[in-house]
């Protein structure tokens, strides 16, 4: 989603009259857009922030504004411990960044802008077209959250549940695929729990994009099991731009934890969701997310999540020792023994890294769908991703991007295949 929300900064602030540059040392304004999920996200800030002064130490100081989840956590701390940062706005006030910048050059005031606005966020934003012309795209279409995980920021930082208007996203669809976008990523906090007005859900967006003439593919994530819901499983059955690939994060395989982590969910509900979807389209393949070492988690807790990794044999999932997010209730429990817990996670690593390799090396000498993307660098190959997301690295003289091409896998490792480019797929057809 920073990705998204970058771009749109990029819009926003090149309608002001700024462009980007390569060039750090003649940038007039840095824009630092933070994310507040991983540890250490505020003292990273810090560090950035120490490298533009260093190369500004004997020139003129550029504007520096912190944008993002951590400027919404840590808003007035962050001005009052480094004088160089001279704005924070918040994830759901960027849409004001333009008049803010100019307000700023008019008044040289510090500026602390961290309203939940979303609303006249996805308005403001839509009179400015969206410029990414990426062959897959990003579109955010619901943004914060009602679920209150324990261990997670994204309540407290993005805010409630808010789902954009309908039309607004069909349109921003359309602009992007004449732009050249041959894939959209439909984004969200907690994108299954899209609503609008009671009326639209995720499968009506996804039904829509469905008939999207150049459209080739469709993915959306983040989910949350409990709002996977039949309409939307179905989609998975009869919408066939939808990638039958699921990122549906489960953290823990144990009840008792998910019920720590106020998951709202426990183990007996995501795999039934699974079953449904592989009884819907049998080639569906999901990855997951995976906190290990959950303040309360025990050696049974843990080898009842192994358990469950092993019955569902997840692809391409993450994993990550807990770590305390200031303000949640998770931060104030006691933490588990952390060597214990990297042992845990290397155990669990390996089994998740093992499957993705097997499932890479089903690919060998078979023809693979890859959605080429972008040329690489001073090089005759190109980079695209199957319909699993598995990135794709192949040799050629003779194709496009953007067009969806069958590529003959020679070798793999554990995250990429290699293949050499056999036809495009529209033609071949
Ligand atoms: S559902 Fe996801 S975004 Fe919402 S609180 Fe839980 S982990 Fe955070």
């Amino acid at each position: 989603m920073n990705e998204y929300d970058s771009n749109r900064i990029y819009d926003l602030t090149s309608a002001i009259g700024f462009n980007k540059t390569d060039k750090k040392k003649e940038a007039d304004c840095f824009v630092l857009n933070t994310c507040h999920i991983r540890e250490k996200a505020t003292e990273k800030v810090y560090h950035e922030i120490g490298r533009v002064k260093k190369s500004f130490r004997n020139s003129k100081k550029p504007l520096v504004i912190v944008s993002g989840c951590v400027a919404q956590a840590e808003a007035e701390e962050m001005i009052e411990r480094e004088p160089y940062i001279d704005m924070v706005i918040g994830p759901q006030s960027y849409h004001k960044i333009g008049d803010l910048i100019l307000g700023y050059q008019r008044k040289k005031e510090k500026i602390n802008e961290t309203e939940f606005d979303v609303v006249r966020k996805f308005d403001e934003l839509q009179k400015i077209s969206n410029s990414q012309n990426k062959i897959s795209s990003y579109l955010t279409i619901q943004e914060g959250c009602d679920k209150f995980c324990h261990f997670c920021v994204v309540p407290y930082t993005r805010g409630p549940e808010y789902s954009r208007p309908f039309t607004q996203i069909i349109d921003e669809a359309h602009n992007l695929v004449s732009n050249g976008a041959r894939e959209i990523i439909l984004l969200g906090q907690n994108v299954n729990a899209y609503n609008y007005n009671k009326k639209y859900r995720l499968s009506s967006l996804i039904r829509t994009l469905n008939n999207i003439k150049n459209l080739k593919r469709i993915r959306f994530t983040t989910s949350h099991p409990k709002d996977m819901t039949e309409d939307l499983i179905d989609c998975y059955r009869d919408c066939k731009k939808l990638m039958p690939f699921l990122h549906l994060p489960i953290q823990s395989g144990s009840n008792k934890i998910l019920k720590l982590m106020n998951r709202k969910h426990d183990r007996e509900y995501y795999m039934t969701v699974v079953e449904k979807l592989k009884k819907v389209n049998k080639d569906i393949k999901i990855s997951s997310d995976f906190i290990v070492g959950y303040p309360g988690e025990t050696e049974q807790d843990f080898e009842e999540t192994i358990e469950l990794v092993e019955k569902i044999g997840f692809v391409n999932s993450y994993s990550f020792i807990f770590s305390p997010r200031p303000g949640t209730p998770a931060a104030v429990k006691k933490l588990n023994n952390l060597a214990k817990s990297e042992n845990r996670l290397k155990k669990l690593q390996n089994i998740l890294e093992n499957f993705q390799r097997e499932n890479n090396k089903k690919y060998l000498q078979q023809n693979c769908e890859v959605l080429i993307e972008n040329k690489l660098d001073n090089q005759e190959k190109y980079f695209g991703r199957t319909k699993y997301m598995t990135p794709v690295i192949f040799e050629t003289d003779n194709c496009k991007t953007g067009e969806l091409a069958n590529v003959k896998i020679t070798s793999f490792n554990q995250k990429n295949l290699f293949g050499i480019y056999k036809t495009n797929k529209a033609k071949a057809a």
